[in-house]
């Protein structure tokens, strides 16, 4: 219990932090009701570096072996996807659905998860852990060889292939995370589950700003 309260009385003095956060409504259908189903949902697409952002509708496929469909109910923009945003000085990779810290809860999960089911809290994670590789053994690092954070990379690791798509046209990821859509896919080693007590309006700034020291003045 006491990990949780900290963190709550943490992000409620962040609260200058609560204007970026966009809140997307509650759907009343089952969460359950769509697994195994293309999902049309809404979702703020990139088409070009430093364009507006444009609200569409996207098909969001479900999710393949070792990923999970998450539906996103909160997110904060931070200063890494403006950067990825306006391109200047990286490769480009258009259209692209930005994002990576918020919070939500599983709708469905892929073949091989076992560690996380529907209707668990969970926030994204773009340094995932397969829980495998030698940096996952090791106790001095975390930087996993195949979900360390990975810019250059639009599509899933299972496939190399986007779950976003419009009229057929691929939609690429952002840092395996993708959260500017209400259902997101991400890869199982990229979701931390979470106390469902959690306020997820509050804690989605554990996925970037709090864990890399941003918010910590
Ligand atoms: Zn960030
Ligand atoms: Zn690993």
């Amino acid at each position: 219990k006491q990990p949780t309260n900290q963190l709550q009385s943490r992000s409620r003095n962040e609260r200058s932090r609560s204007i970026f956060l966009f809140e997307f409504p509650e759907r009343s259908s089952g969460l359950m009701a769509t697994a195994g189903k293309v999902i049309k949902c809404k979702a703020a697409v990139a088409w070009e570096a430093g364009k507006p952002l444009s609200i569409e509708e996207v098909e969001v496929a479900p999710p393949q072996a070792m990923e999970v469909r998450v539906k996103i109910l909160f997110t904060s923009l931070c200063h890494t996807d403006v950067y990825f945003w306006e391109a200047k000085g990286q490769t480009p990779m258009f259209p692209r659905i930005f994002g990576h810290e918020a919070g939500g809860i599983v709708e469905s999960v892929g073949e091989g998860v076992t560690e996380l089911a529907p209707g668990d809290h969970v926030l994204p994670v773009f340094t995932g852990e397969c829980k495998e590789c030698p940096h996952c053994k090791s106790a001095e690092s975390n930087m996993c060889d195949l979900l360390r954070i990975n810019t250059d990379r639009g599509v899933m690791i299972g496939d190399g292939k986007s779950r976003f798509s419009i009229d057929g046209k691929p939609i690429y990821h952002f840092v395996g995370t993708s959260t500017f859509s209400e259902y997101t896919v991400m890869h199982v080693g990229c979701v931390a589950k979470i106390n469902p007590e959690a306020p997820l309006d509050k804690v989605c700034v554990l996925s970037c700003g709090i864990s890399t020291g941003k918010l910590i003045s």
